[in-house]
């Protein structure tokens, strides 16, 4: 078969070349195209196989009760002249009803092969360039990159993997001279995206599937939305309206329902500091020519006067979120981590802080770790270490605690219990809490027979020990904002520019745009490091005030500088006291210029930056 088969839903066709096995959309008049370089393919063990490979290929039309489109069969992939089995089908349908675009592989059978990857649905090439034809990447907030951007861009974390920081949503998209489209990717967990994009572009977004416990496993889909008239405004809300169709969508008003200390908590100053320091001298991180700096103590009664001087220096909402207070130290043999640490003054101690920050009415909180396995915990086990699908256990040293495995996710919350419960018996309270690492890394996977797992299914198991927060009235937190968790999480560390985490001495890989923002504002509460060095001498306090986020204050100073600290927490607090539950209905660059942005919220506030001057301006809804 070598003619194009073609399908009509309304306005919309959608073609399929037999010969290229690339797809086409027409949707309101404008022609969307895989790209010509596009190879669809398996990457496997055995090395790639291209769909082309099969021996037995055949393409039927498809049409259900909600929609049509194009089957295509793969089969008799052959080694040394043998049929190794490997089959699997495609189907691309138009839906009826929403004209969005599904893009479905399933496996059939998966003998011969270890599959690694499914290079499939392709990617898109879109031309020109500048603000009218960009992608949209996920990394972090958002990234607006035009096709032509002079840089080319870096690899990405995780190498690309969703539900990570590359991807605090599962979806991209591109803009072409103002039309453009949304791929929403249905099973993230297994998912990973790739940006080649060489200097001057242009921009190709490559998908590709990850094996679940080894095997392609099952159905595979993709949801595209074609828009006519759009910018990256309209993409981002698709997927809000997506979220809110599968129940991910959850608010801050409903978080708040469920526990009133959310309420306390938007517009608290948040404090991060530590009590103990441990460094193990097998890591990077030990220092050998200043080795008393390798085990530093801070008295849990020195944090507590810091806290009454916060409050006499006029700070009347704050959330402390406290590092190493266990023995072992920041982390150090997770998650064996009792008692509070002896030297600092021991349970005595942590409570007098805990007793002080509830006079103060302030919110303590602990930092916690139930991923990392640390091999010198008491109780560690490598039979409840995640067991790699090769058979083997994790085995790095990565942090300060030295040689650690991964903890399996199905164990996290009987520790969780373990150790809240041993907190609570010695009188600590505890409004919020941090747990570290389950929003911001990969989602893990388990063979072990007594405990296996999936990836999805670790995503699942973190989220019960946020629920298990939930259920004793603390706040949950963690270290990123991936959407993953955004029925249960509250707020995060942090969640912010990709721009900002490059570092100085790096190019700027595309314009930052606050997607997450236009999606989630009114669910997740977001602290910005008012202090911290942003890219182009940028004042942080611009972006928090732009993103209606919530503001840190430095716990160690005081006089004058203290002063200064709180007089710019409580600019971004009361901004954020009044749009916390507000949608971020819209963000614009005025006159095309990245440096002059505007964000509008749903109440009729309007925050206006220039990044250029530091400057801002705040406009309220008339009363
Ligand atoms: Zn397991």
């Amino acid at each position: 078969m070598s003619q194009l088969m073609i399908t009509q839903v309304g306005t919309m066709n959608l073609s399929f070349d037999p010969q290229t096995l690339h797809f086409t959309v027409v949707s309101q008049e404008k022609t969307w195209r895989w790209d010509p370089q596009y190879q669809p393919k398996l990457v496997t063990a055995q090395g790639e196989i291209p769909f082309a490979a099969a021996r037995s290929v055949t393409h039927h039309f498809w049409k259900t009760g909600i929609g049509e489109g194009i089957r295509s069969c793969y089969a008799g992939f052959t080694q040394d002249g043998r049929d190794i089995g490997l089959a699997f089908e495609t189907v691309a349908w138009i839906e009826y009803i929403s004209r969005d675009l599904h893009m479905e592989f399933i496996p059939i059978c998966e003998d011969g092969v270890d599959v690694t990857r499914i290079c499939w649905p392709g990617n898109m090439l879109i031309s020109g360039g500048g603000m009218a034809s960009y992608s949209l990447l996920p990394m972090r907030q958002g990234v607006l990159l035009p096709n032509d951007w002079p840089t080319a861009m870096k690899k990405l974390d995780f190498d690309g993997m969703m539900c990570t920081t590359a991807a605090y949503m599962p979806w991209f998209g591109q803009v072409e001279n103002g039309a453009g489209y949304i791929a929403i990717v249905e099973q993230p967990w297994d998912a990973a995206y790739a940006v080649d994009h060489p200097a001057g572009g242009p921009t190709r977004i490559h998908m590709s599937w990850l094996p679940s416990l080894g095997k392609m496993a099952y159905r595979r889909t993709m949801r595209y939305t074609f828009l006519g008239k759009c910018d990256y405004n309209d993409l981002a809300k698709v997927y809000r309206g997506y979220v809110k169709e599968t129940g991910l969508f959850t608010t801050l008003a409903e978080k708040a329902a469920r526990n009133p200390r959310v309420d306390k908590l938007i517009g608290s100053a948040i404090v991060h500091t530590g009590i103990k320091t441990h460094i193990d001298p097998t890591t990077r991180w030990y220092d050998h020519e200043h080795p008393e700096r390798n085990n530093v103590v801070v008295p849990f009664s020195q944090r507590a006067r810091e806290m009454v001087k916060l409050k006499d220096a006029g700070i009347d909402k704050l959330y402390l979120h406290l590092d190493g207070w266990g023995e072992p130290g920041y982390d150090n043999q997770h998650p064996d981590y009792l008692p509070a640490c002896t030297e600092a003054g021991g349970w005595d101690g942590m409570k007098e802080l805990s007793d002080t920050m509830q006079s103060l009415g302030y919110m303590f909180g602990i930092h916690d770790q139930y991923r990392d396995y640390y091999f010198n915990a008491k109780t560690f086990d490598p039979d409840f270490a995640m067991r790699k699908v090769d058979g083997t256990i994790y085995d790095i040293n990565l942090w300060a605690g030295g040689r650690q495995s991964y903890l399996c996710a199905t164990q996290a919350a009987y520790y969780v219990k373990r150790n809240f419960t041993e907190l609570f018996r010695h009188g600590i309270h505890l409004e919020a809490t941090y747990l570290d690492v389950f929003n911001c890394n990969e989602g893990d996977e388990c063979i072990h027979p007594w405990h296996r797992m999936t990836r999805q299914e670790s995503f699942a198991l973190r989220k019960r020990c946020f629920d298990l927060l939930c259920s004793w009235g603390i706040v949950p937190s963690s270290e990123e904002v991936g959407d993953w968790a955004m029925q249960t999480q509250v707020f995060a560390h942090y969640g912010p520019y990709d721009g900002m985490m490059n570092g100085p001495d790096k190019p700027d890989y595309g314009i930052d745009v606050p997607l997450y923002n236009l999606v989630y504002h009114d669910c997740m509460i977001v602290p910005w490091f008012l202090d911290a060095r942003a890219p182009h001498g940028v004042d942080v306090l611009l972006y928090a005030l732009l993103n209606g986020g919530a503001a840190y204050v430095n716990n160690e100073l005081s006089g004058a500088e203290l002063d200064r600290a709180v007089a710019r927490y409580k600019t971004v607090a009361q901004l954020q006291e009044r749009i916390a539950k507000c949608e971020m209905v819209r963000h614009s660059f005025l006159d095309g210029d990245p440096s002059r942005q505007r964000a509008e919220y749903s109440d009729g506030t309007v925050v206006t930056i220039d990044t250029k001057d530091n400057t801002y301006e705040i406009t309220y809804p008339a009363p």
